[in-house]
């Protein structure tokens, strides 16, 4: 696809105009900022569809709506990156249209932003461009910084550069292997195993993180840094300068992906999607461990009682919470057995990065993310913490109608624990009730 074809050009140039709107800081245009971002999109997916020959005139003079032009991308089996969030906006544009006052800043910067990471990636995969420097005709530098294109300054490699090119290869491609095992909160010492960082590598070029064609540049990479450290007589064989750029792209990259949330606030967990997409195993793995540092923070004194009673099957810590968590109806009753089975797949596919998903890894990460947000819900509802939150309160005094359970009072009212504290009861909302100061005790 051309980056000079008319609708291309004019979709760059409302995305820049978006940006400038918004860094002129005046509330009263964020609409505006809105509405070319919607428009933005809505030209770049025609003209994705126009470059594969689909019309997008449904009448002589009036084009396909943006909702049937993603329908007709998809059908093209083209990916559209921040889908959901894309749909968001097209939604509230049409809302903004028909109405006054405006966005807030920052619900104005989320669009921004996001927006502005599905134009990197669609561009990048779809026209093979860098949108940071497409839109250097648009927008000058601090602009471009303001919607996080400005990558990582990498001054320090070119400096080292200038000294010793092989020095500056040995550093940047040790710095590649460390900033990929950070990329992963789980160790991944036996990761280094051979090839462990081509696959990745090759599975962030898949996933739109870095152009196509990574894998032969990194090789190169790898040459200059065997020559630069074990060969330094044959050095005047290798492309030094390409081989940085390659290092810094890469760099980049990573960075990139290390940015992205693990758990964003909506819910959506994009961070561990976008590994699912990168390597099934890496985000069963992730995920995982993400559920071993929540169940790590959570009190565990409410599986006292259970241990006591002797109810609770003989489980492990961390399989005791989540058959708790099965108990309180947060979870299916097979979710503790899951759990087991999750980790021992893990166990077995430890180190081993394939991009390819099938219905079983498709099973496993639905399983994984419905743990992580049932006990996001559960510790949300209060079930593991001592304290009563506010939220808590304000639930259980709705549900008894601010009066007191067992004589309807309503003056001098507290929340109650039914079992208490002391013998194994929690704070969450099944375990509390409201009772005046008479019938506290
Ligand atoms: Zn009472």
């Amino acid at each position: 696809m051309s980056d000079k074809s008319p609708l291309f050009v004019s979709a760059l140039e409302l995305m820049a105009h978006a940006v400038e709107i918004y860094a002129s800081n005046d509330p009263k245009k964020n609409k505006f900022v809105i509405l070319h971002l919607a428009n933005a999109i809505e030209l770049i997916l025609k003209d994705c569809l126009v470059d594969q020959g689909i019309s997008i005139y449904k009448h002589p003079k009036e084009t396909i709506s943006i909702w049937s032009a993603i329908s007709e991308i998809e059908n093209l089996s083209i990916e559209i990156p921040m889908k959901p969030i894309i749909e968001l906006l097209i939604d509230d544009r049409n809302t903004i249209q028909h109405r006054f006052g405006y966005p807030s800043a920052e619900t104005t910067f989320y669009y921004l932003e996001k927006i502005a990471e599905f134009f990197k990636k669609f561009i990048r995969v779809q026209y093979r461009a860098e949108l940071s420097l497409v839109l250097e005709s648009y927008l000058n530098k601090d602009n471009i910084a303001l919607i996080g294109l400005i990558p990582e300054d990498h001054g320090y490699f070119k400096k080292l550069f200038e000294l010793s090119p092989e020095a500056a290869i040995t550093q940047a491609v040790d710095k590649i292997n460390k900033e990929v095992e950070s990329l992963f909160d789980f160790k991944s010492s036996s990761n280094a195993e051979f090839g462990y960082i081509d696959r990745l590598l090759l599975a962030l070029a898949k996933n739109g993180f870095l152009s196509e064609g990574v894998e032969g540049d990194y090789q190169q990479l790898k040459e200059a840094r065997n020559v630069a450290f074990s060969k330094p007589g044959k050095s005047s064989e290798i492309a030094w300068d390409s081989s940085l750029q390659t290092a810094i792209k890469i760099l980049d990259a990573i960075s990139e992906l290390s940015h992205t949330n693990h758990v964003d606030s909506s819910g959506n967990y994009s961070y561990l999607k976008t590994l699912f997409n990168l390597s099934p195993q890496l985000a069963i793995q992730q995920g995982l461990s993400d559920i071993e540092n929540q169940l790590d923070r959570i009190r565990l004194r409410p599986i006292w009682r259970l241990r006591r009673q002797k109810q609770n099957a003989g489980l492990g810590a961390f399989e005791e919470i989540l058959y708790y968590l099965s108990r309180k109806g947060y979870l299916p009753d097979e979710a503790y057995l899951n759990y087991q089975g999750l980790k021992k797949t893990a166990k077995d596919n430890f180190g081993y990065i394939n991009s390819s998903k099938n219905s079983d890894s498709e099973k496993d990460f639905h399983e994984v993310i419905q743990i992580l947000a049932a006990m996001e819900r559960a510790i949300d509802d209060g079930i593991f913490s001592g304290r009563i939150t506010e939220k808590i309160k304000d639930i259980v005094f709705a549900r008894c109608e601010g009066k007191c359970t067992i004589c309807g009072s309503s003056e001098n009212l507290e929340i109650h624990h039914i079992i208490p504290i002391a013998e194994g009861g929690d704070s969450g909302i099944d375990n509390l009730q409201v009772v005046c100061d008479l019938h506290n005790n």
